[in-house]
């Protein structure tokens, strides 16, 4: 008898993969506590129906605008309410941004993430600039995604009509876990830009952060929340908290290696045609938790030739470590422009 069924989960007898909307707590908490390996099995055999399991997408975050950020967000660098020891810098040439655009397709990466410290984006000079990166990148054949904060209707179609492959706005949590890490915003705040970004043909990059104090509730209620959008977002970041000195949250335990494969899991079940990044905090991971991460259905990561992500306060791998472990597993990094190839993506 299957670990599935000794445990008592008849549920699972009729795990699907159909792209839902309407997951219960219940179902997401049930699917969430599958005994560890079956949950990883089955998250790898939904992988299979919808992604090319070889192939990881593989990303590089630009910060154009870095630091001096008026929000709260208790996990972060970039706040200018914590002292993070991160140098501000206002927005960054293009000529600067297109130097590493172009190593970072050298390094095989897919996509390129302009990320701006901002609460949210002004009209004006600035994102003039923005939108002259997004075409100068999109040619060099490369996807782009922005992550600006919020955004109105407008801005959003701008964005598209400047080639925008994708917009990043996370959810970060539950609800209600929210408003405990940020005050500065509202959890509405974010889904209003979510749903902005829904208005046009912008793919959607949303997703949230563990390890943050938050309960696996808060967890599956984020994914409720991101299951809920239609389509899903197309593609899911899954954060592990960075610790970051001068934070509220710099003191928080790290998250168990078996609690984030089990989110990846869990993920990868909920929104099975999407891709799951597996973000933030990686670096602390060892490869063979990497390798179980990928097999559970993460397929894709964020890669940088310098140390860190966006901010020296966020270590990343770098291009050349990420080759090797690529190699090893035998996977190799997508192309741009070919997410869903695998299958028809419906829903
Ligand atoms: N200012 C934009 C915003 O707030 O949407 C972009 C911020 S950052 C580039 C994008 C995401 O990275 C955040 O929404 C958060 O989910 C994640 N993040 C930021 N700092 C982090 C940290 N210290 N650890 C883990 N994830 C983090
Ligand atoms: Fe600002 Fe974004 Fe950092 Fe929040 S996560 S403090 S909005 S840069």
């Amino acid at each position: 008898m299957s670990p599935a069924r000794e445990a008592g989960l008849p549920l699972f007898e009729r795990m699907t993969a159909d792209i839902r909307h309407d997951w219960s707590l219940d179902e997401l908490q049930a699917t969430h506590d599958i005994p560890l390996l079956e949950l990883v099995f089955r998250a790898a055999s939904v992988h299979r129906q919808f992604h090319d399991p070889a192939e990881m997408q593989v990303s590089k975050l630009i910060s154009i605008k870095t630091g001096a950020c008026p929000e709260d967000c208790s996990y972060c660098a970039q706040s200018s309410r914590y002292s993070t020891g991160i140098d501000p810098a206002g927005l960054m040439d293009k000529d600067r941004v297109l130097e590493i655009a172009v190593r970072a397709r050298e390094a095989g990466v897919s996509r390129v993430c302009l990320g701006a410290a901002w609460r949210s984006v002004r009209d004006g000079e600035q994102f003039d600039r923005v939108l002259e990166m997004v075409r100068s990148v999109t040619d060099l054949g490369l996807e782009v995604c922005c992550t600006l904060g919020m955004l109105s209707e407008d801005q959003a179609r701008r964005l598209e009509h400047a080639g925008l492959y994708a917009y990043n706005h996370n959810v970060d949590s539950s609800a209600e876990f929210y408003e405990t890490i940020i005050t500065t915003r509202t959890y509405a705040d974010r889904l209003e830009t979510l749903a902005n970004v829904r208005k046009t043909h912008l793919t959607m990059c949303s997703g949230g952060i563990i390890g943050l104090g938050e309960t696996v509730l808060d967890r599956l209620k984020m994914l409720q929340t991101l299951s809920s959008i239609r389509p899903h977002p197309e593609s899911v970041p899954i954060n592990i908290l960075s610790k970051v000195v001068g934070t509220p949250l710099a003191g928080q335990a790290d998250v168990p290696v078996w609690e984030v494969i089990r989110m990846i899991a869990t993920t990868r079940l909920v929104m099975p045609a999407s891709d799951v990044r597996l973000t933030a905090g990686r670096v602390k991971l060892d490869q063979t938790a990497q390798a179980l991460c990928f097999l559970a259905g993460a397929n894709s990561i964020f890669s940088s030739e310098t140390e860190f992500m966006l901010t020296k306060a966020v270590p990343s791998p770098s291009y050349d470590a990420d080759r090797v472990l690529l190699e090893a597993l035998g996977m190799r990094m997508r192309e741009p422009f070919q997410h869903g190839q695998a299958v028809t993506v419906c829903g």
